[in-house]
């Protein structure tokens, strides 16, 4: 596991703190919440995600980072207050609660746990965090949470400035996790990739953080620092092949994002060598802006308020999306995401109508069918034990595999008790290898993979 500790300057997880706030507004905002003298804690998804994500908190006055990295006492802390009922991050994310409070200290710390509607455990996450916490005498220790239920409204009067910034940090650091993974695998001199995305989230985060600027001035600088970070792993010395099996990765959010949920899968996959295409965070952003238009049109509500705020937030969304991808428009030849989420989701029909199964599990399926498409040579769906997304798509992908010419899917699942991950990889690695050779999807490839020194 590669440890990202070079982007903090303190032990607790943390780089410099904002300047404290000026603003009445935000200061009284830090005082209803309980923040005062705290820092709000973040649970990776993965990290470099989560620290961007903590920059663009950071630009309206909280002091807000990632959670040190997980380790053994994670698991240890959150199987004592778990029954084995819960889904695998839910022991992860309250067993690193636990860790940052025993090292931060109860008056230091304060957590922030994303909340959902749906059919899955995911909604309760929250609810026995808190519950944990009270049990425990941390009554005292803030338990934030944003949802997409209220608006996000019970982040409080910045909501909507924070969405939009925070929408930033989420195409950027896909940006970035593509980059990463599209030059790591041929990297000619070992950490340089990790390193240039490592200075590249230092130098996002900065942007994203900027305070007291405008919209215009904050995406300015933000596309200033993805243009460096382009230019960064365009420096680091490579030897493109073209022979490298592509895989997939698919699958249950935060165990596919989490590097210590899935034992570092993408890691070993490029060990053993494949390259992966990890299916992005953005996929999921769109996925519920797509169900929440689908629902105010099964009311009748498509003409109404909500849907026309819903539809101009989207082109928003867009245009920075545009603006942000800009400088990357060559690096992602043959990586192009699908146009809209809605692709996906009409991909996974004929196997999971998306009128009637909700969740990941219908994305995972319709970017299986879509990254075939692109000329991936095989799909890992990456699943907590017990998960019923895992469940779900493993029962269907016999079928899914049949109709793209039996390209290899497998899925993963993870409870901190992998035995031999390495063989498991190494054998899908050479099913995928054999499909290579007579698939028929043609894989695009940049330019730098046709460059003097490529294969
Ligand atoms: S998707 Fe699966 S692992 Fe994740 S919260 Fe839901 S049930 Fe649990």
């Amino acid at each position: 596991m590669v440890e990202y500790g070079s982007l903090v300057v303190t032990g607790d997880g943390r780089g410099a703190a904002p300047a404290p706030p000026t603003d009445p507004r935000v200061v009284q905002a830090i005082r209803d919440f309980g923040l005062e003298g705290r820092t709000l804690y973040l649970p990776h998804m993965p990290y470099g995600g989560t620290y961007l994500l903590a920059a663009a908190i950071r630009s309206i006055g909280f002091d807000c980072w990632p959670t040190t990295h997980s380790d053994e006492r994670t698991l240890e802390l959150g199987g004592k207050v778990t029954s084995g009922e819960e889904c695998y991050p839910q022991k992860i994310t309250v067993g690193d609660f636990l860790r940052m409070l025993d090292d931060v200290g109860r008056d230091n710390v304060a957590f922030l746990m994303p909340e959902a509607n749906g059919p899955c455990r995911f909604g309760q996450y929250r609810h026995l965090i808190r519950r944990t916490l009270d049990d425990l005498g941390y009554t005292d220790v803030p338990v934030l949470t944003i949802t997409s239920n209220d608006g996000y409204s019970s982040i409080g009067q910045y909501s909507q400035d924070l969405i939009r910034t925070a929408w930033r940090a989420v195409v950027a650091h896909d940006a970035l996790m593509k980059m990463l993974l599209r030059t790591r695998p041929y990297e000619l001199e070992p950490g340089a990739a990790d390193q240039a995305y490592l200075d590249a989230l230092r130098d996002t985060g900065k942007a994203l953080s900027l305070r007291d600027v405008s919209h215009k001035e904050r995406l300015a600088a933000t596309v200033r620092a993805m243009t460096a970070a382009r230019d960064r792993f365009r420096a680091v010395p490579t030897r493109f092949e073209r022979s490298r099996p592509l895989i997939g990765v698919v699958g249950e959010i935060f165990c596919r994002l989490n590097q210590f949920a899935n034992a570092d899968l993408i890691r070993l996959v490029e060990e053993q060598g494949g390259e992966c295409w990890l299916a992005d965070i953005a996929e999921w952003v769109w996925y519920v802006d797509d169900e929440h238009g689908r629902r105010l049109a099964e009311e009748g509500r498509k003409a109404s308020r909500e849907n026309l705020i819903r539809v101009i937030k989207s082109k928003v969304q867009r245009r920075d999306e545009h603006a942000l991808l800009g400088p990357f428009h060559d690096e992602f030849v043959g990586y192009e995401e699908a146009p809209s989420v809605r692709e996906l989701l009409d991909l996974s029909f004929p196997y999971l109508p998306y009128d009637g199964a909700l969740g990941e599990m219908v994305l995972s399926t319709g970017t299986a069918i879509y990254l075939h498409g692109k000329g991936a040579d095989g799909i890992i769906d990456v699943s907590p034990f017990t998960c019923m997304n895992g469940i779900v798509t493993e029962a269907i992908y016999p079928a899914v595999s049949r109709d793209l010419d039996g390209m290899p899917i497998r899925t993963f699942y993870f409870d901190g008790t992998q035995s031999d991950m390495e063989r498991d990889i190494g054998i899908f690695l050479e099913l995928a290898r054999t499909y290579q050779r007579r698939k028929k999807p043609v894989r695009r490839f940049p330019a730098a993979f046709a460059v003097a020194g490529a294969v």
